[in-house]
């Protein structure tokens, strides 16, 4: 990559001219590929990106939380995610929603629990490449340890939102008192000091950092589910390829994420995730550090290039061709989510190399050594 200027102006070999209105240059900086798009860019292709810090912040007592869901990037109708933070012992407020929640932990650590249907409680801490997954419909907590906590959370549905979620203040606050009082077996007096914050919810609170795991179990007779909702992805083994590696957490090994498909990539400098495609799903990508460029191919003709940067979304509609390059000089790393139990891609460069080589020369006119050399298996992230 040629350096970038300061000053940067849509002007390349003989084409173009300098801006002379109103401009961004921050933005038209971070963007050098929509200042100036590839000439192998063309047609009418839809938003690919969204920065979180476009994403409007809800900032409470125990945190803050934004979201980008069809609201702000409006392709991405199958997945929508959240960017939380909770300060030491901060609290999530006890929820549930339709949608199944998955989740990758980007710093510090938190407990979760979940119950299931058959009243079991599961319990854990987490923290740094650790994952958790929430089945539809199932209530939980996230509370934030000593160190706080930052995370990730993506939803099996573009049109989530963590404002809709089924807050237990809310159901008390809205169901006759007389009512509560039956429930619970108690005078309606219990319910006097029912939290009154703001639209009669907390959503997001301080609290106290609670003790160790060991002295915070459930009471019996509550019992462990036999299977775990938590998943140490930075445990597992990367496939190593010359440009980089990648981990796969699905419901392969992650048996309870059965809505949710997931791989942590790392590209090295110059390296470039090979052109490739998605036979199952959308792409719904989060970029955790560095910088790169994407160029998605739309069919008929239409393609269009994107930048991205730490704390990015970006965005790849179903079956269309595309690569990440690493355009930065330190590592980039991002995961690649998907609305599947599976993880699943196709190599454009292993079907060719498996493929009879005089159909593929018919097709290129590229020269016998060029298809000679063609891979086998898929090349993943090349140097
Ligand atoms: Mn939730
Ligand atoms: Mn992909």
């Amino acid at each position: 990559m040629s350096a970038i200027s300061p000053d940067p102006q849509p002007v390349i070999d003989g084409r173009g001219g300098t801006i002379l209105g109103p401009r961004n240059v921050p933005i038209e900086l971070e963007n050098p590929d929509v200042l100036i798009s590839p000439t192998t860019d063309a047609g009418t292709v839809p938003n690919l990106k969204w920065p979180f810090a476009l994403s409007h912040n809800r900032v409470l007592s125990g945190g803050w939380a934004r979201e980008t869901t069809t609201r702000e990037l409006a392709i991405s109708t199958e997945i929508a995610g959240v960017n939380m933070r909770l300060t030491p012992g901060g609290i999530r407020e006890l929820h549930w929603h339709k949608e199944a929640e998955w989740a990758y932990v980007i710093a510090g650590s938190c407990r979760i629990s979940i119950l299931d249907e058959e009243g079991r409680l599961f319990i854990d801490d987490v923290s740094v490449g650790d994952l958790w997954y929430f089945p539809a419909g199932l209530p939980h907590s996230i509370q934030a340890l000593a160190d706080g906590v930052e995370f990730l959370l993506v939803f099996d549905s573009g049109d989530f939102s963590e404002n809709e979620t089924f807050l237990i203040t809310d159901w008390f606050n809205h169901t006759p008192r007389e009512v509560l009082a039956k429930n619970f077996g108690v005078a309606e007096s219990a319910f006097d000091n029912l939290p009154t914050d703001i639209g009669h919810t907390r959503y997001m609170f301080a609290g106290e950092v609670p003790p160790a795991l060991a002295d915070d179990a459930p009471g019996p007779p509550a019992t462990q589910p036999p299977q775990s909702f938590t998943w140490h992805m930075h445990a597992q083994e990367p496939t190593k390829t010359p440009g980089g590696q990648m981990r796969v957490t699905d419901s392969r090994n992650f048996t309870v994420s059965e809505r949710i498909a997931a791989a942590l990539i790392e590209i090295e400098p110059g390296g470039v995730r090979e052109l490739h495609w998605h036979p199952n799903a959308d792409e719904w990508q989060y970029y955790l550090k560095g910088q790169g460029r994407m160029t998605v191919f739309a069919s008929g003709g239409k393609s269009r290039t994107f930048d991205y940067q730490a704390g990015d979304v970006g965005a790849v509609p179903f079956a269309m061709g595309h690569y990440i390059e690493n355009t930065g000089d330190e590592t980039l790393v991002f995961l690649e989510m998907f609305r599947s139990d599976h993880f699943a891609d196709v190599s454009l460069a292993q079907w060719m190399g498996v493929l009879p080589p005089e159909l593929v020369k018919a097709h290129l006119n590229l020269d016998d050594d060029v298809i000679a050399g063609l891979p086998r298996t898929k090349p993943g992230m090349v140097a």
